[in-house]
């Protein structure tokens, strides 16, 4: 019965991963997983994590039952005011419904699921480029019109807000539209705080449905609140939307797989019945959820002192990796390699888009054991004070040949 599958398309993040550990060079780096590393190269436990996993542990009265459909009450109720804010008119009116999901993979495919199941919705836009898997969660989901809409300019490498803004214009009505709050994963380029408000405006005029993807909050400024921007604006402007946030990278939690999906609207006396139809959905696609990475965000938000203590940690790795940009972007210049480095240091979040070339991208991977995706992107976490001029001389050697 099982033979006649042959391989299912690489993942091509996790094969790096695979092809890394299986590399025995002591120089390898691995510039092509998205997650955070200090600047040894490790990876980090935030200490207020490990501090609120503390109090979770020695908590006698948590114990393993369920978990509601939707999730932890207090992380949910949290996760909504880190998204909106202390001052969302959406909070303060009683129109958020908040659900707690499995990463932020699992917060697009419910969002994609409700939006298809409940609204009827059969047509999505993504950017070009985007994180590969907005589209395979919307394939999975069953949408038949995925479409792109222009985001990336190789020449300026940096966002074509003309492309962009026409082709929302011409797109169809009554579409979702997915966007990346902050720190665009794969171009690193985000639009001004003027672009957004032109973006949402035509938004408005052709009914379409923004779905936020929000994965990098407090990563790009180190301030949870500026990279808020764009959902903020939202709200205020009285959108109906949705935002899907992961918990991932802002709390170095990935392997908890936690996320929330909020959904903002005009009326609150719908809420219960959309709350019943997503239970309705939920429970036939993980029942309910994990409850250690809930129990220990919701500690850290709900604790003022604890929460302090994150958003410094944030804003640390923010940091780090802003600095990194510079080291790296100097020791290009020092090089004289060939080209405009200027983008590293315009470019914002986690990644650097260099627009290498496959060639390029391969002599990095075969002949210095540098490995990240082919399209050029580089995950700056994984840069540090040590390895940067060895990264750079790879670079350097790359382009030059
Ligand atoms: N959206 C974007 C843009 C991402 O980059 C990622 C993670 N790479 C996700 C969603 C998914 O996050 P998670 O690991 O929490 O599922």
């Amino acid at each position: 019965v099982f033979v006649h599958l042959g391989f299912a398309p690489v993942i091509e993040v996790f094969d790096l991963n695979r092809k890394f550990d299986e590399d025995n060079s002591t120089c390898k780096i691995n510039l092509g997983l998205g997650a955070y590393r200090t600047d040894d190269g490790k990876p980090w436990v935030l200490p207020v994590v490990r501090e609120a996993e503390k109090r979770v542990v020695a908590d006698e009265n948590i114990n393993h039952e369920y978990l509601p459909i939707c999730g932890l009450h207090p992380f949910r109720q949290a996760a909504a005011r880190l998204a909106l804010g202390d001052n969302s008119p959406a909070i303060s009116e009683n129109r958020v419904l908040s659900i707690q999901c499995m990463g932020g993979t699992g917060t697009l495919r419910l969002a994609a699921e409700f939006l298809k199941q409940k609204l009827k919705f059969d047509t999505v836009y993504v950017s070009s480029l985007t994180w590969d898997n907005h589209v395979g969660i919307f394939q999975a989901t069953g949408y038949s019109q995925i479409h792109e809409y222009s985001y990336w300019d190789p020449i300026t490498k940096g966002l074509d807000f003309q492309g962009l803004t026409d082709d929302l214009k011409n797109a169809t009505e009554k579409s979702v539209v997915i966007f990346h709050t902050c720190a665009h994963n794969t171009t690193a380029n985000d639009p001004t705080e003027e672009q957004w408000k032109e973006i949402f405006r035509i938004c408005k005029r052709k009914q379409l449905m923004p779905l936020m993807d929000c994965t990098y909050q407090g990563l790009v400024s180190g301030d949870v609140d500026t990279d808020a921007f764009p959902l903020r604006h939202l709200d205020s402007e009285g959108f109906e939307f949705l935002i899907a946030q992961s918990f991932s990278k802002n709390f170095g939690l990935y392997n908890e797989r936690l996320g929330n999906l909020c959904l903002i609207t005009k009326d609150r006396t719908v809420l219960d019945e959309v709350r019943s139809q997503f239970e309705f959905i939920i429970r036939k696609l993980w029942s309910n959820p994990c409850h250690h990475g809930a129990r220990t965000v919701s500690t850290i938000l709900n604790d003022p002192k604890l929460c302090t203590e994150w958003k410094e940690e944030v804003k640390v790795m923010a940091d780090r990796i802003k600095s990194m940009r510079k080291l790296l972007y100097n020791k290009l210049i020092e090089l004289n390699t060939p080209g405009s480095w200027d983008f590293i240091s315009s470019q914002t979040g986690m990644f650097i888009f260099t627009g290498m070339t496959k060639p390029q991208v391969e002599c990095l991977c075969t002949k210095y054991h540098i490995y990240l995706t082919k399209t050029g992107r580089i995950n700056m976490c994984a840069v540090t004070s040590k390895n940067v001029d060895y990264i750079a001389k790879a670079i350097h050697d790359a382009v030059v040949n």
